[in-house]
């Protein structure tokens, strides 16, 4: 017979390496457990959890460098990525808008596009995977509504050049979206120039389900002005408050307590402890892959693409490591917080042992 619901766990993080999401911190769980049944998308009748949530964003704010920040917790990356799209669509002059995205975007601009009826016109990136200027600059015109940056790709971790991709945005009369998803709650640490303060970015994602130790799901999305809520904005008759901006109508109350927790706790010193721990053990982890004579895809955040034979790849997804590939097939260790030095060592192991070395 079947273990009920009760009798069963979610699968443990110990050989999890690809995924983005991580072990929820404590904080966070409790926050979420006692904001179950709150729905923000109703903040007039929820009004404790509509608090949390402009904490969070004030909170989300201050990491990604906007000092009045509008946004909303949202259900993860690929909402805000959709909303951000969404706004911008509404806010463009052209009836014919297109996006401009480097190939190395996550798959919800694909999403976006296809919902919203607007075109994505998809780069080449440069040899090192980032976004290539000059080719988004020969896809740029008059009918582009939005120019994405991604900061902390999901196949390679790697950041593109926001401030140039910025101002070639405006220069075209268009808006930027940074999509830091998974690289916000690092980037503040690690001397990149990515967030409002550094460039004309118009709209940011950045959530808290992955490196922000929130529950699923919690995502973000950020604004540098109100117009970009506004335009996203519904009447919502039978609500107590009149509009609403969110996709979703009810939401996790959890997803935004456990934001608000989260951020609480570790923003900065938390957060800026983690990145130094990850950063850290993924180099270390190239120079182990890279002197076993796997070519490997040097780190730029705490993210290793390897390129491990087929066969040996296999392998070691056959012992229950969670590993999967990038577009040209290497494989992607993503170093989350659940991921120490001693579960690295033991992919090592697993590794050498497969290989018969
Ligand atoms: N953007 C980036 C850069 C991501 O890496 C991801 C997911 O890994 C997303 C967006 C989508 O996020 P979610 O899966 O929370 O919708």
């Amino acid at each position: 017979m079947q273990p009920s619901v009760g009798e069963r766990r979610s699968q443990s993080f110990d050989r999890v390496l690809s995924s983005m999401c991580t072990e929820p911190h404590p904080a966070a769980r409790a926050a979420a457990e006692a904001f179950l049944a709150s729905n923000p998308g109703d903040p007039a009748t929820y009004d404790a959890v509509a608090e949390l949530e402009a904490e969070a964003v004030d909170l989300l704010g201050e990491l990604a460098g906007l000092a009045e920040p509008h946004g909303y917790v949202t259900s993860g990356g690929t909402e805000a990525n959709v909303q951000a799209v969404h706004a911008a669509r509404n806010l463009a002059e052209s009836d014919d808008p297109n996006v401009v995205a480097p190939e190395s975007a996550h798959f919800s601009f694909t999403k976006a596009a296809e919902l919203l009826g607007v075109e994505l016109r998809t780069v080449p990136t440069d040899g090192d995977h980032r976004a290539d200027v000059d080719a988004v600059a020969a896809a740029v015109d008059a009918d582009t509504a939005l120019v994405v940056g991604v900061a902390g790709s999901t196949e390679y971790g790697r950041v593109d050049p926001i401030p140039a991709l910025a101002d070639l945005a405006s220069d075209a009369g268009s808006r930027l979206h940074v999509d830091a998803a998974w690289g916000g709650f690092h980037l503040p640490f690690s001397g990149h120039d990515w967030g409002f303060d550094d460039a004309a970015v118009d709209s940011l994602t950045v959530d808290p389900h992955k490196v922000g130790r929130a529950v699923v799901p919690a995502g973000g999305l950020l604004a540098r002005d109100a117009r970009t809520l506004d335009a996203l904005a519904v009447e919502t008759p039978y609500l107590e408050t009149p509009t609403q901006a969110s996709l979703t109508g009810t939401r996790s109350g959890a997803g935004v307590a456990a934001a608000a927790a989260a951020l609480e706790e570790l923003w900065p010193d938390g957060y800026r402890a983690e990145y130094e721990r990850a950063i850290d053990l993924t180099e270390w982890l190239a120079v182990e892959l890279g002197g076993r004579g796997y070519p490997v895809v040097g780190p730029e955040l705490p993210l290793v693409a390897v390129d491990l034979p087929d066969a040996l790849f296999e392998a070691v997804r056959g012992e229950g490591w969670k590993l999967a590939g990038t577009g040209t097939g290497e494989a992607r260790i993503v170093v989350m917080p659940h991921v120490d030095r001693g579960t690295l060592e033991s992919f090592l192991d697993a590794l050498d042992r497969l290989a018969g070395t």
